[in-house]
């Protein structure tokens, strides 16, 4: 009998451990060909990121290098799926290809394609589970309709019966006689061989370790040491480890969630407070499943016509974290540095920009996706039109973040802003979240002068509120 050979695709599953796709492929083949495709309709397409995509390619070498101690390679290929896919299988003599499923909008368009390209030549397609715990059309009401608030969403995701976690392959079959060793595997390239450099202010040594080793390592630390203390800990800004830091691993599948949830069960508060935030990375994943349109519009459609400002000015002083709100200022100075923002943070900007400021969400979206290593379609789009109020917030429109009670609140001593607004370092506490009520003297004593060394705050917090209330009021009237 000829030998079977067998093509693994790896996309947003960069690991070898609890993979259904790689031991099913595995497990028919004489012959495997792990495959990852570099698509540049990704990497160069709507949301440009050297960050992430330098933390994609050095995932990519950590895979490799797995699968070699397995006694396999990782075939590295660049090009449009829909053609290096079949094109790929007709060169190996591939009967199947093995992939975990992918629910984004542009993932099912390129897998519908790419399965039906592969039938015509006779090679079988085979979606498996991986990259969610509960798929999207198996957490439903009880009609039968998807979920569009997350707490009814979370009770019927939370009590679904899930697989078991699959061990990593001690070893996978050969590749293909005359595959082993470059150029047949392909070269990964650097980030500068595709055209990309990371932005100035990045810090590469805050960025986090990829691959799926360093990875497994967080996720032990982790289960061993954070998340018993999660519930207290999460909203704490000023906390180096008072969250996991696995969004990056979860959103390129170094981790499967359904590890990352097994692995941090049990017992007591903390616990049960971070398995419901895994069930808000799959909420937003089935929402996006479900009404592809939230890539472009508002989820709530009666918030599509909100009266955006056009502030270029205020948009770049947010950006470049110079709204005079430290603890605004904090969180756009640690994403631009770190390529990950605390997730309080990342509420209190995002009001600031759609609340304060009256730019739409979709700008400081994609800014966002520019720079975080964890930018993630869904998790972000959700998050943005959440804190809009334009998604899937149950609460009016009318709650706005305060950023100087946010900052008392969730950074109590300034921990967070003195760490990443060094102008007000020497500010007193009691003046930090707001240092515009300093005194001349107390600006003196603490070395900053408000409106030179850090800047007067871009908006007064009572009028922006009050036009925020009138422009999204009248929104709502014209719809
Ligand atoms: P932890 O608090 O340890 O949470 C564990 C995991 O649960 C996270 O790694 C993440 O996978 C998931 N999770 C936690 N909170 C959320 C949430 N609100 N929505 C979805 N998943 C969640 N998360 C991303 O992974 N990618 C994004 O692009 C992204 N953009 C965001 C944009 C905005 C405006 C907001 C408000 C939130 C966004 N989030 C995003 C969600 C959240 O801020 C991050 O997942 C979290 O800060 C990552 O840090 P962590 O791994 O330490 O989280």
């Amino acid at each position: 009998m000829d030998p079977t050979t067998t093509i693994s695709w790896f996309r947003r599953d960069l690991r070898v451990h609890d993979h259904p796709a790689l031991v099913a492929a595995s497990a028919t083949a004489d012959r495997l060909v792990p495959l990852y495709v570099i698509d540049p309709t990704l990497i160069h397409g709507r949301f440009v990121s050297p960050v992430r995509t330098w933390f994609l390619l050095e995932s990519l070498r950590a895979l490799r290098r797995s699968l070699r101690e397995r006694d396999s390679d990782l075939v590295v290929r660049v090009g449009d799926p829909r053609q290096v896919v079949p094109a790929v299988a007709r060169e190996v003599g591939a009967g199947a290809v093995h992939v975990s499923r992918d629910h984004a909008p542009y993932g099912r368009a390129r897998d519908a394609a790419v399965a039906t390209a592969l039938a015509a030549d006779g090679t079988a397609w085979h979606p498996h589970r991986g990259n969610l715990i509960h798929e999207p059309d198996e957490v439903l009401t009880r009609d039968g309709r998807p979920f569009s608030i997350y707490s009814p969403f979370r009770r019927a995701w939370a009590t679904l019966p899930a697989r078991d976690v699959v061990p990593a392959p001690d070893r996978l079959p050969p590749l293909p006689a005359g595959m082993y060793g470059t150029p047949a595997t392909g070269e990964i390239p650097t980030i500068a061989a595709l055209g990309l450099d990371l932005d100035a202010a990045v810090a590469p040594s805050l960025l986090p370790d990829p691959g799926e080793s360093a990875a497994r390592r967080r996720l032990e630390r982790w289960a061993e040491l954070g998340v018993d203390g999660y519930a207290d800990s999460r909203d704490r800004m000023d906390l180096v480890d008072g969250t996991s830091r696995l969004s990056a691993d979860l959103h390129l599948g170094l981790l499967s969630p359904l590890e990352v949830a097994v692995r941090t069960s049990g017992a007591g508060e903390g616990r049960r407070v971070f398995a419901n935030e895994l069930a808000w990375r799959e909420f937003y994943a089935h929402v996006l499943a479900h009404q592809p349109s939230v890539r472009t519009a508002s989820f709530r459609p009666d918030f599509d016509s909100v009266a955006w400002s056009d502030d270029d000015a205020a948009f770049r002083a947010w950006a470049a974290g110079r709204t005079g709100y430290p603890v605004v200022d904090a969180g756009m100075r640690q994403l631009a540095a770190t390529g990950w923002m605390h997730n309080r943070a990342r509420m209190v900007v995002a009001s600031f920009l759609t609340k304060h400021l009256l730019i739409d969400w979709r700008r400081g979206e994609a800014h966002f996706m520019r720079h975080l290593v964890d930018g993630d379609i869904a998790s972000n789009n959700g998050g943005w039109q959440w804190a809009a109020s334009t998604g899937t917030d149950p609460q009016p429109y009318f709650r706005i973040f305060n950023p100087v009670l946010q900052g008392r609140r969730f950074d109590p001593d300034g921990a967070y802003v003195r760490r990443w607004v060094p102008e007000l370092a020497h500010v007193p506490t009691q003046r930090l979240h707001g240092p515009w009520e300093m005194s001349s003297a107390e600006q003196a004593a603490a070395g900053c002068r408000i409106g030179s060394d850090y800047p007067d705050p871009i908006v007064d917090h009572a009028q922006a509120r009050a036009r925020a209330i009138a422009v999204y009021g009248a929104a709502r009237r014209t719809s």
